[in-house]
């Protein structure tokens, strides 16, 4: 007999990594390793702590953290080339569980006008890169970068040489965020049929949202058959960002029945992390966020306040607290309707009834239209108000 369940999808955190390399963000050790304990609570199974070579910095904070979080796998990424891995593994030395991200550009337009290579460079700088790296960590993985505009057959031919040398994992990544998700899903089947060998090892997504959709495609691969996500808590990192680790989350958490997929991740950590991570990078999160913002559970139209007050279901998909948030809540404002401003009133221990409550709603209803938010002052005042004009 077997037992089934869903699978589960390994969440490789970038935070700290593509994360950190959003414009504006400049995280030091210190902060690195607060995030990164959080990042150890909220249950991600692997965390990208950095790109050694990149920066001094960057070394020290992959080696305090590796030395810190025994219990976590501890990645980094270096180009294939055999001085970056060296320092990679030297960053990595005290880990536990030790990977790296060796990654390079397999697209025409980078290798042409940026490295201004070949593609049998390339080719021959991932045979001499992946093995060599596997003697610098216990797992080696490769990261195609920019391969969403690459060639399809050329990047069989570079998976299958990876995969020859050692690597246990395959990224293709969405570097530029140019993907359409049944385009990233198609690439990921159609690569799966061309290197059979694939089916043995992890394969990973990494997308930005440069469109948009960087969820979307990071969702599409899954179901394509990718298990492993590349994400950033409040979609930080590069440009328009990455895909956020939050939403992945929460999309296959509340549509698990469809998609058969789960994670190690603990949910009620998620606005924690949020908040953490937008306190330490300077980057406040929206109050239109999917997940954490502030908004994300909050309901002001009195049509949908009065749906969730007679059941929370008529208008969430979520419970507020399974990610973190003490409770959902019910804004008062200009759309708000006469059950959640009694309600309102009940809450602040005014029972009001009848000629009263009319008065104080139209009341209500008036300052609305004025003010941005009602107040619990605002509130006493407006029955009391009401009560002297009897
Ligand atoms: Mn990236």
């Amino acid at each position: 007999m077997t037992v089934s369940g869903p699978e589960f999808v390994e969440i490789y955190d970038t935070t700290l990594r593509d994360g950190e390399q959003a414009p504006g963000i400049s995280l030091n050790t210190g902060e690195k390793i607060e995030i990164a304990d959080q990042l150890a609570r909220l249950g991600v199974d692997v965390i990208e702590a950095g790109y050694p070579v990149a920066s001094p910095g960057d070394f020290e904070a992959v080696e305090a953290i590796s030395r810190r979080l025994q219990e976590t796998t501890i990645s980094v990424i270096a180009r294939t080339h055999r001085e970056d891995i060296e320092v990679a593994g030297k960053a990595l030395a005290d880990a536990a569980r030790s990977r790296i991200l060796v990654f390079g550009s397999v697209s025409d337009i980078q290798i042409e006008h940026q490295l201004r290579t070949t593609r049998d460079a390339v080719k021959e700088a991932v045979r001499d890169s992946i093995a060599f790296a596997g003697e610098h960590c216990d797992e080696v993985e490769y990261g195609l970068m920019d391969s969403t505009r690459g060639d399809l057959e050329f990047l069989a031919e570079l998976i299958q040489i990876a995969l020859d040398e050692g690597a246990v994992g395959i990224t293709l990544a969405d570097t530029v965020g140019y993907a359409l998700p049944w385009e990233y899903g198609g690439l990921i089947e159609k690569l799966h049929e061309m290197v059979p060998d694939l089916h043995g090892v992890i394969v990973g997504a990494h997308c930005h949202d440069d469109l948009g959709l960087a969820v979307a495609n990071s969702i599409a691969a899954l179901v394509a058959g990718a298990r492993r996500v590349q994400c950033t808590l409040n979609g930080i990192g590069e440009r328009a960002g990455n895909a956020s680790l939050e939403e992945i989350v929460m999309a296959l958490h509340t549509r698990r029945a469809e998609v058969d997929l789960d994670t190690h991740v603990t949910t009620r950590e998620l606005v924690p992390t949020s908040r953490l991570v937008a306190s330490k990078t300077g980057f406040p999160v929206p109050p239109n966020k999917a997940i954490v913002g502030a908004n994300a559970f909050a309901h002001e139209s009195g049509i949908h306040q009065d749906g969730v007050l007679k059941e929370r279901t008529t208008y969430e998909i979520m419970d507020a607290t399974t990610v973190g948030f003490e409770s959902n809540s019910i804004v008062l404002g200009k759309h708000s309707g006469r059950h959640a401003f009694r309600k309102a009133l009940e809450d602040i221990g005014i029972e009001a009834e009848g000629e009263t409550l009319e008065l104080a709603f139209n009341r209500f209803k008036q300052a609305a239209d004025d003010k941005k938010a009602i107040t619990e002052d605002d509130l006493v005042a407006m029955v009391s108000d009401s009560g002297k004009e009897d």
